[in-house]
């Protein structure tokens, strides 16, 4: 397995600078992974609708160009954005609203790279049934999901 040994060698590497044991270099490498991955999700969510269609969106032009209204004939701005999916953790939701009057539009799309989440196969019950289960990132809103409490808590 590449990917494995390509992760034992990072491992490895830290431990050297560190001095850190393997299960220790293991443990916090998977931490700062998971923080960047949280900031950037915590980024891909939260910013504020542009002003006006004149500037670029700010959630990183990321969002289809908003369509013109039916009703009155404005345009829809890119206003937020959360998770699409319960268990697809690129997919988000883009909702649209109208410049013009209160009609609005929500868009699935998939960021690669931009998770909302981590996805896990988790054995379930009695059956051993597989099934796959998302763990919203600290800081994510999930319309369906509750944020996992941290280990803090
Ligand atoms: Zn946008
Ligand atoms: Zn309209």
């Amino acid at each position: 397995m590449t990917t494995n040994n390509g992760r034992k060698d990072v491992i490895r590497n830290r431990m050297a600078t560190t001095g850190e044991s393997y299960n220790v270099a293991a443990r916090n490498l998977k931490a700062m992974k998971d923080m960047g991955a949280t900031r950037d999700a915590v980024l891909t969510q939260r910013w504020r609708p542009a002003p006006s269609l004149d500037v670029p969106c700010p959630c990183g032009g990321t969002c289809e160009p908003g369509e013109t209204c039916d009703r009155c004939h404005a345009r829809h701005r890119h206003v937020a954005r959360h998770p699409g999916s319960l268990t697809e953790v690129e997919t988000w939701a883009d909702r649209y609203d109208c410049l013009g009057c209160s009609a609005s539009y929500t868009l699935t799309i998939t960021l690669p790279g931009r998770p909302w989440g981590v996805a896990e196969t988790v054995i379930q019950g009695g059956s051993a049934e597989e099934v796959v289960r998302a763990r919203v990132f600290p800081g994510v809103v999930h319309p369906q999901l509750r944020p996992e409490p941290s280990e803090e808590d």
